[in-house]
Parts: C-alpha cells; sequence; structure tokens
C-alpha cells in the first residue's frame, strides 16, 4: 500500500470499501503525519486521537458484519473549531471558549459521521472566524505548507493548512466574507462556499448570521463535492436552510472534469480588474482564462457596478450582526469567567470577563457594529449597507441572465508573511475584496488552484446563481483537468 496520506478522499473511500485498507490503518496514517509535522504547520487546536481510532473501529467493525456504509467511510476529516462537537474541546480560536465542550454535535458534524468519516480533530481559526490569516487566533498562527514564514490564509487556516500538508484529504471550513475559499487560493487547495442556506447553520457559533455558511475543503474538485453532498441539504434545525435538495455537485464535477466546457458563458467583472489584483495574481488568472477558453467557454466581460461597495458594506453588516451574536459570551453561560470575586457586581464580571476574552480584532469588530446599529446611526450605516446588499443582489441576478457563471482571482495577493498585514486592519480586510460578494448575494462560490506566481498558489474562483452550486463545479474541474494539482515543494 502507498502512503494513504497522499491519496484524495475518493482513493482512500475506494481502498476501505474493497477492503484493501482498514479505517484505522488510514486514521493511524494521518495521525502518524499529524504528530511529524503539525509542529511546523500548527493546523490544529485539538486531535481527537482516541475519537478518531474510534471511529475507525467502529467502521470495520461494521464493515466486517456487512453493514452498509456511508460514501465516504474512512476517509478522516477534520473540522474547523467553528462547529461544536460533541465531547470535543469548541474554542473558535477564542480564550472566551476555552475549554468549552459542547453538549452537542453541530449537523454538520452529525452528517460527516452519517456519512462514515473520520474526525481527526479541530482546526485553527482566527478568533470567532474574524480574520484572513490565522493570525487573529488566540492560540498562535497556522503556518502555509508552501513557505512556513508566510500565512495560510484565514480564517479557516487551519483546514486549508491541513489539506496543504497532507495532515488530512477532507476538511471543513466556514465562509461568511470568504474564509473557505482565500485560504484554499493561498494554500493550492480547493475551497467551496455553497449557496447559503444549503449547509446547515445548527451548531456554527455564530459570527454574522446573514452570511454564514459552512463548506467543503479538499485537494480535488470531486473529493469537495463528495464531502458537500454529504453535509449538504435541508435541516429543520436552522431556520433559514433551504427545503431543496443539494444540486448534483459531485455529477457536475465529474462532467467537469472531462475537461469540455463548450456552450458554457463565462463572465469576467469589469469592476474586478484595474488596480484590483497583484500582477503575478493577474497573469496566472488570465493564463487560466485562456485555458477555459480552449476548452470550449465563452468569456465574456460583464459590469457590475456595484460590486465596488461590497467591502465596506460587509464591514457594517457583519459587525453589525456580530455584536448582536457575541453578546452571549458573558461569562455566565459559556467557557471563561473572571473577576467574580463575590463582591463585584454582574456587569462588572461580564465586563472583566469579556475584557480578558476576546481578542483585539473582535473587540473592534463589536464596537463598529454596536456603533452602525446605535440610534442616530443605524439608518446611515446599517440600513445604507442593507440598501447596497439588495443592490449587489440585482447586479448577480442582471449577471446571470447573460452568463452561467461568473470568475475572477480567488484573492488580490498571494500567501503574504505572517505579520505583514497585522497592522493595518484595512490590509487585511482587502484579502476578501472578490470573495465578499457573493456572501453578500447569497450564492455559491468556490476557489480552484489555477497555477503560480513567485512559487506561490494563486486560486481562481468561479461563482454561481443561489441553488446553481454544480455548475461552478463543473467549471472547476474542468480547469483542475488542465492546470493539475498543486503540491506543497517543502511537504
Ligand atoms: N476575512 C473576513 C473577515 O474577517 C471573512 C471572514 C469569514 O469568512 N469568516 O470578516
Amino acid at each position: 500500500m502507498t502512503d494513504v496520506t497522499a491519496m484524495t478522499a475518493t482513493q482512500i473511500a475506494g481502498l476501505v470499501a474493497t477492503g484493501a485498507a482498514s479505517a484505522v490503518e488510514v486514521t493511524q496514517a494521518h495521525l502518524d503525519r499529524i504528530a511529524a509535522v503539525d509542529g511546523r504547520v500548527n493546523a490544529f487546536l485539538h486531535v481527537d486521537t482516541e475519537g478518531a481510532l474510534a471511529a475507525a473501529r467502529d467502521i470495520d467493525a461494521r464493515r466486517a458484519a456487512g453493514a452498509e456504509l456511508g460514501p465516504l467511510a474512512g476517509v478522516p476529516v477534520a473540522v474547523k473549531d467553528v462547529l461544536t462537537t460533541k465531547g470535543v474541546p469548541t474554542t473558535v480560536g477564542s480564550k472566551i471558549l476555552e475549554g468549552w465542550r459542547p453538549p452537542y454535535d453541530s449537523t454538520i458534524v452529525q452528517r460527516l459521521r452519517a456519512a462514515g468519516t473520520v474526525m481527526l480533530g479541530k482546526t485553527n481559526m482566527d478568533e470567532f472566524a474574524m480574520g484572513s490569516s490565522t493570525e487573529y487566533s488566540a492560540y498562535g498562527p497556522s503556518r502555509n505548507p508552501w513557505d512556513t514564514d508566510r500565512i495560510p490564509g484565514g480564517s479557516g487556516g487551519g483546514s486549508a493548512a491541513a489539506l496543504a500538508a497532507y495532515e488530512a484529504p477532507l476538511a471543513i471550513g466556514s465562509d461568511t466574507g470568504g474564509s473557505i475559499r482565500q485560504p484554499g487560493a493561498v494554500t493550492g487547495t480547493v475551497g467551496a462556499k455553497p449557496t447559503y442556506g444549503g449547509t446547515s447553520r445548527y451548531g456554527l457559533v455564530a459570527f454574522s448570521s446573514s452570511l454564514d455558511t459552512p463548506g467543503p475543503c479538499a485537494r480535488t474538485v470531486l473529493d469537495a463535492a463528495l464531502l458537500h453532498a454529504a453535509i449538504g441539504g435541508h435541516d429543520p434545525r436552522d431556520s433559514t436552510s433551504i427545503p431543496a435538495p443539494v444540486p448534483d455537485v459531485v455529477a457536475a464535477a465529474k462532467l467537469g472534469a472531462t475537461g469540455d466546457l463548450s456552450g458554457v458563458r463565462l463572465g469576467i467583472v469589469t469592476e474586478f480588474g484595474g488596480e484590483g489584483a497583484e500582477p503575478g495574481v493577474t497573469a496566472a488568472f488570465n493564463e487560466a482564462v485562456d485555458t477555459l477558453t480552449k476548452l470550449g467557454a465563452e468569456i465574456v466581460e460583464i459590469s457590475c457596478p456595484h460590486f465596488r461597495y461590497a467591502l465596506p458594506a460587509y464591514y457594517l453588516i457583519a459587525p453589525s450582526e456580530c455584536s448582536s451574536n457575541l453578546a452571549r459570551f458573558d461569562g455566565v453561560r459559556f467557557g471563561l469567567r473572571t473577576g467574580d470575586d463575590g463582591n463585584r457586581s454582574l456587569e462588572e464580571v461580564m465586563s472583566l470577563t469579556r475584557e480578558a476574552g476576546f481578542g483585539p480584532e473582535v473587540k473592534r469588530r463589536i464596537m463598529l457594529g454596536t456603533y452602525a446599529l446605535s440610534s442616530g446611526y443605524y439608518d446611515a450605516y446599517y440600513g445604507q449597507a442593507q440598501k447596497v446588499r439588495t443592490l449587489i443582489t440585482r447586479d448577480f441576478t442582471a449577471a446571470f441572465e447573460r452568463v452561467d457563471a461568473l470568475i475572477s482571482p480567488t484573492t488580490p495577493f498571494v500567501a503574504f508573511p505572517l505579520g505583514a498585514r497585522t497592522s493595518d486592519p484595512y490590509q487585511m480586510y482587502l484579502a476578501d475584496l472578490f470573495t465578499i460578494p457573493s456572501n453578500l448575494y447569497g450564492g455559491p462560490g468556490i476557489s480552484v488552484p489555477c497555477g503560480l506566481s513567485e512559487g506561490l498558489p494563486v486560486g481562481l474562483q468561479v461563482m454561481a446563481p443561489t441553488m446553481a452550486d454544480d455548475r461552478m463545479y463543473r467549471v472547476a474541474a474542468a480547469l483542475e483537468s488542465a492546470v493539475g494539482t498543486l503540491t506543497p515543494p517543502t511537504m
């Protein structure tokens, strides 16, 4: 048996299904890989060795008994620490939840189990999913396997780094403004944000509830599609879950892999051009556009005039929702409590707890959001941002009357050195320039590797209409069939 850690999820599922490898062997190989490399990468906040081996043994026992196994039986998965896991620490990258062991599993984690995957552990992230580099994690940054002095993106940098370092073949992320796609782009992996409401938020610690979308991360488009199919679909426990099945993303990925895009119309957004991306990213993107043309796609330029307001609108809407959502972390119901010496008032204890438990970026967002929602400013900030959100949605709707999907670079720049953007929040926010519009609209987006710039990965983003997630998988798989997958030279 060749080293299973180098294999795709599809290959591993095949080995386990035929009995060529046991789930325990597969799991142990990945745990060994984590032990060997995670000291350098810091992708994991918690490795659930016992839980993973127990789940693997269970799969092997059920297989031996002739039971029906899930489609991803025996495939290891790493889960972003934003999703609750029963009895397994869930910190959201924050000190305020240190030591919290949730009493229930999120829907995504329940479905991962039902599909037969083996959860290896919880991955590092920017605190409360606010950030683009994992440097805002309270537990130290993750590092990019392509160059460990560089960031792996964020907020889900741990999940992306785990994939690129071959610590796991599948991972789960969450995308509010780009936190699945941007880490995918800068680590040379695949990350997909499903249609909002296509994957359940039940058990996803809330950042910005009208934007938060859990989704799949993998090293290949087909693997991402298989994971998407396994975790997606209606959930009565999430009030914004769409009561319809996930489009057939697996069939679409397989169709795309044939490398034929004839009849597919792709739009390039005029407003994303110009000064938007650094030259190496633009060059790799343009080369990918040529490739897509050779595969048969028709490329048209499309103006989406309101996209330039997406970033400022997002930085009002997301902090506003966060200031409300994070009110529940008060030292009474969860995790940390500070200064409760018997002499202080409840308000003082809450205030001291929040002062000690939240990091600077989270505090900044809470203050921005509280301000934007305050009486007298509400209409000028939050209300205005909601109007912009509607205009952006109309831009998408108009664009999708002319094209099947929109394409862009996923990020304006490749992985930057650790520390390069932490002193200026705006520079960090710019990482999501191209990903935020589809969050505001609610449609799906995927990042797929499209080449290198200065030896570092560049991602191409495909954005599709809501509930047309299959379209983006077809285009991404076609590009992947021409470009191939990327492997970091040092790993
Ligand atoms: N980087 C963006 C932010 O800081 C997006 C985060 C996300 O998608 N969770 O808000």
